[in-house]
């Protein structure tokens, strides 16, 4: 020890995070008979939905089907109270989770780890926090979050701003009160979408910056039918098994026809009919949306329609007409009154592909061609997604390689779960898996398990237990990732999915779209075979 408030332990295993993949792997490695570290940056746990409390936050994926499906008694138990949850009852939720399950005594809460490193000698992790702790682990285990890492763009002057500002991704606890307030939202992603109907009714004037229109339907948020909740309780488990093996983690209805192969007035009517139900299920409208050009330009010419009937001021429909990517390709956004809010007299759309921001002021903000005085600026700017907060830590593998320069062409996992050269580490819905193309709670269970299944096996097998994808295997994945993202229209938008939203990140499709149910079989496989493209010592 050179400090006095350092400390050293050795634990079985040491978890980064404590969103809902830190808490339920916590869950699982006890069951395991583990002992377990989990170090979280926030003051309470619930990850996202601790940070995320803007007002409008809420989930886009039915309540339903956003819920750990680990323990019957829980599912069974536990009343939403809308088809799509809000913030505050997703975070009472988890913190509820937390208790039934006893999962707060191996949580370090306002601890960031700042740095992991792999000691061949001893073939343990060094885990270092920000109050200089230093813990040993046999394994690492990264629950850090694929929208954690906030990011708020560096344009000059705003430590001189004299009002304040937010990014929707660390919300003030106590709320924010836009009464009367001159306010500037920028971005007009989810983040963006959700919040700013809310704001506009507070706010004496709101003015949303936008850089690239986004693609959103209607959420129909209602209260949960007391039927549907009876009937999806009364066969959760068959619920929750056509989720495992659906494509993106619930189940939407899905219609094997072309876009292209229908009648224009069919197509209408199909369109409509997703319109009206609302939420993400429009993007399976037909079954090529999101491999056929043509077939996604009637989506978007829908789309477009919509927004034109409900956007008063022809000119500002026209420069919320998303135009220069598919629909689909940046995430679709699920909104309450979003285009409607528009016809606000108190709400005005800058287009900043015509005058770009060029600095924040005392007073508001520059673009080219304008000053705007605020009273508040929001950044809904969202996040170094994926790899943000992976490569925020100092983490290094065999030999003291650090993955930064490992993924200094972008990332290279094994099943977005491991990673050749750092042995006994893993990562929760990493790049390379579906995680952010999914309902995330069903990623998040099936990686948390799979995991927890290998640590069990190499325990069980009484190996000194080291488990290390090899460079083959983890090479064949990355281009087999590559390979499927490129079948599709994925790569054409200048998406966080790509990287794209921060400047000089390398642009790789990251998520694997192949679905979660082949994944999940892909990742069954290479256990079955005796963890197949890991090598055992
Ligand atoms: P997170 O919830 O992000 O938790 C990661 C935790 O790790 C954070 O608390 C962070 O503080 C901590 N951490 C990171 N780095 C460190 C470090 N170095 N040291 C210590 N702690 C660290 N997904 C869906 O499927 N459906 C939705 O409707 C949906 N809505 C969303 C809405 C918003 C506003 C956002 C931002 C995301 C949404 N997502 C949604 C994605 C969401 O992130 C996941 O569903 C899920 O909550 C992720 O859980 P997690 O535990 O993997 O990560
Ligand atoms: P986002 O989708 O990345 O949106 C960020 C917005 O800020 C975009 O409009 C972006 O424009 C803009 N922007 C970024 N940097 C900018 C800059 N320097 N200047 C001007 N504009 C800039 O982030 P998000 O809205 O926080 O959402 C992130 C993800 O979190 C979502 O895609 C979704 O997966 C999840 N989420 C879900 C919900 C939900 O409904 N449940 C709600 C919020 C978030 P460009 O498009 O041009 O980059």
């Amino acid at each position: 020890m050179t400090n006095t408030h350092e400390q050293k332990r050795t634990v079985d295993a040491v978890i980064v995070g404590a969103g809902f993949a830190g808490l339920y792997i916590l869950h699982r490695l006890r069951g395991l008979g583990l002992t377990v570290r989990v170090f979280e940056a926030g003051k309470g746990i619930g990850g996202t939905w601790y940070w995320n409390r803007y007002p409008g936050a809420r989930c886009d994926v039915e309540s339903m089907d956003y819920s750990y499906s680990f323990s019957d008694d829980l599912q069974q138990e536990w009343r939403w109270t809308e088809r799509y949850a809000s913030q505050p009852e997703i975070l009472k939720y988890i913190n509820h989770v937390a208790d039934r399950f006893d999962l707060r005594r191996d949580v370090t809460l306002e601890t960031r780890v700042t740095a992991a490193v792999f000691d061949e000698a001893t073939s343990r992790w060094t885990v270092r926090t920000d109050r200089g702790e230093e813990v040993a682990a046999q394994f690492c285990i990264m629950a850090t979050g694929c929208l954690s890492a906030a990011q708020v763009p560096t344009y000059p002057g705003l430590e001189r701003f004299k009002g304040k500002w937010y990014h929707t991704g660390n919300w003030p606890h106590e709320g924010v009160d836009f009464t009367g307030q001159r306010v500037g939202v920028i971005g007009t992603g989810s983040s963006a979408i959700q919040s700013i109907p809310i704001i506009a009714k507070q706010a004496a004037h709101l003015i949303v910056f936008q850089r690239t229109p986004n693609f959103s339907v209607p959420a129909h948020n209602a209260p949960l039918d007391p039927d549907y909740e009876r009937s999806v309780k009364a066969n959760y488990a068959d619920f929750r098994r056509q989720a495992r093996e659906s494509r993106v983690g619930f189940v939407v209805e899905r219609n094997d026809k072309s876009a292209l192969e229908v009648s224009r007035d069919e197509r209408e009517h199909e369109y409509e009919a997703r319109w009206r139900r609302g939420g993400l299920g429009f993007s399976s409208t037909f079954t090529d949306l999101l491999i056929s050009k043509d077939a996604n330009d009637t989506a978007a010419d829908f789309f477009h329609a919509k927004i034109r009937s409900i956007v008063r001021d022809p000119a500002v429909a026209e420069t919320l007409l998303p135009r220069h990517y598919p629909l689909g390709t940046k995430r679709l956004c699920v909104d309450t009154n979003y285009y409607a809010t528009f016809n606000r007299d108190n709400v005005s759309l800058i287009d900043l592909t015509k005058s770009p921001i060029e600095a924040i002021t005392p007073d508001g903000l520059r673009t080219r061609d304008q000053s705007y005085a605020f009273d508040r600026i929001v950044f809904a700017t969202g996040f170094d997604a994926m790899t943000g907060a992976l490569l925020a830590i100092d983490i290094r593998g065999r030999g003291g390689k650090p993955l930064k320069e490992k993924w200094a062409e972008g990332p290279r996992t094994y099943l977005g779960v491991a990673i050749a050269g750092f042995p006994n580490f893993f990562t929760i819905t990493g790049p390379g898996s579906p995680s952010v193309l999914s309902n995330m709670i069903v990623s998040i269970e099936q990686h948390a398990d799979w995991i927890a299944d290998c640590i069990e096996y190499l325990r069980h097998n009484g190996r000194m237990a080291i488990e290390e994808a090899t460079v083959e295997a983890e090479d064949q994945w990355v281009q087999h990732v590559n390979e499927v993202g490129h079948l599709t229209l994925y790569p054409q938008a200048n998406s966080w999915y790509m990287g794209a939203n921060i400047p000089g990140k390398p642009r790789i499709f990251m998520p694997y779209i192949g679905g979660v149910g082949v994944y999940r079989q892909k990742c069954d496989e290479v256990a079955t075979k005796g963890y197949e493209g890991f090598r055992l010592k």
